[in-house]
């Protein structure tokens, strides 16, 4: 059924909107503006507080008017750590702290043992949130090359083997997630853009592995992270053009992932690179999460304009550059009816 209505919408409405992930979480259910907000509820207020926001997040995204919803990882302190907390083999109290992709420090866990999946995750969230609402869904979960960054290992010893177990255990996660009526299952890998020989050894061959027997649709999201100070600093050194998506295009394009979401509005990446993947569909970021101006409906569209020279028209999936959580929650708002404004004009001029 899920799926039926979500080949529907994608017929009948081109340039189907998403956001890439996060949405800012309100006021009183965790600190705003922040990273790794602690929560401000406890308990059964808690559970129940999250639902609540996962509720209004989703009503801010329909009344934005946008197409392809998701829970604005309300249920969630942060996109990787929320997964591995609920993972057997790591200890949260014993802490290390190491370069979050060779770009900031952070106090991170440790691997101490075989790493397993207690129980499903988000399998609850996503089967609340299948039943408020007809519209296709889009589920993210972190990647396995993001995972791995985002931990000390003092067992397995060896980056590879250490994200083919978590492969395993994503695949896991998201066959649940498929039954629970998800439409698309997204992979967040930031990673790809730091560790390119890794990327094209194995790190496309582990995200294949964690998508393996799915039906639903499948995308990895690869971008240059949220708008904190550690990732603007480190965009400052980049250059004029950013081609790092150049080393990961190629072995993407030949992967068994149907969506690529990609970083485009205000980065410097040359739009040309999209041509690199070909064939496949795209989530053009263009909404710039780092900055708190508002994107004009007319330069959401020229961005997907000039999308469109390197994407197919049915392939082209308007969207955020990456999560908008850091963002104060009125700002993010104004971004989705931006993003949604500037998807009609372009759907207007394709089909008039
Ligand atoms: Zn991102």
């Amino acid at each position: 059924m899920a799926l039926f209505i979500m080949k529907k919408v994608i017929n009948q409405t081109i340039l189907p909107t998403s956001t890439a992930g996060s949405l800012p979480k309100p006021a009183w259910l965790a600190e705003p503006e922040t990273l790794w907000s602690p929560w401000k509820l406890q308990g059964d207020e808690l559970i129940e507080g999250k639902k609540d926001a996962l509720r209004l997040s989703l009503q801010d995204q329909q009344q934005a008017g946008i197409d392809i919803v998701s829970d604005g990882e309300q249920t969630r302190q942060h996109f990787v750590t929320t997964f591995i907390e609920h993972l057997n083999g790591v200890d949260f109290e014993q802490r290390k702290t190491v370069k979050i992709r060779d770009r900031y420090e952070a106090s991170v866990p440790t691997v101490v043992g075989p790493v397993s999946r207690q129980k499903s995750v988000f399998v609850e969230d996503a089967k609340f949130l299948r039943q408020q609402t007809q519209q296709p869904i889009k589920w993210a979960l972190p990647g396995p090359m993001t995972m791995i960054d985002t931990l000390y290992d003092n067992h397995y010893k060896s980056r590879e083997k250490l994200a083919w177990e978590f492969a395993k255990i994503l695949n896991q996660e998201a066959k649940e997630l498929e039954a629970a009526g998800v439409d698309i299952i997204q992979f967040d890998e930031p990673a790809f853009n730091v560790f390119f020989d890794e990327v094209n050894e194995w790190g496309i061959a582990c995200l294949e592995r964690a998508i393996e027997g799915l039906n639903c649709e499948t995308a990895v999201h690869i971008c240059y992270g949220y708008g904190i100070k550690a990732n603007t600093d480190w965009k400052k050194t980049l250059g004029s053009q950013w081609r790092q998506y150049e080393a990961a295009f190629p072995k993407l394009q030949k992967s068994n992932i149907d969506i690529i979401s990609l970083e485009c509005h205000n980065s410097h990446v040359p739009m040309e690179l999209l041509e690199l993947i070909r064939g496949k569909k795209v989530m053009v970021g263009a909404i710039d999460v780092a900055s708190n101006t508002i994107e004009t409906a007319e330069e959401v569209a020229d961005t997907l304009r000039k999308a469109l020279k390197f994407v197919d028209a049915d392939k082209l999936y308007p969207s955020t550059n990456c999560g908008m959580a850091p963002l104060p929650r009125q700002i993010a708002s104004a971004k989705l009816n931006a993003l949604s404004a500037g998807a009609a004009i372009v759907r207007r001029e394709l089909t008039t």
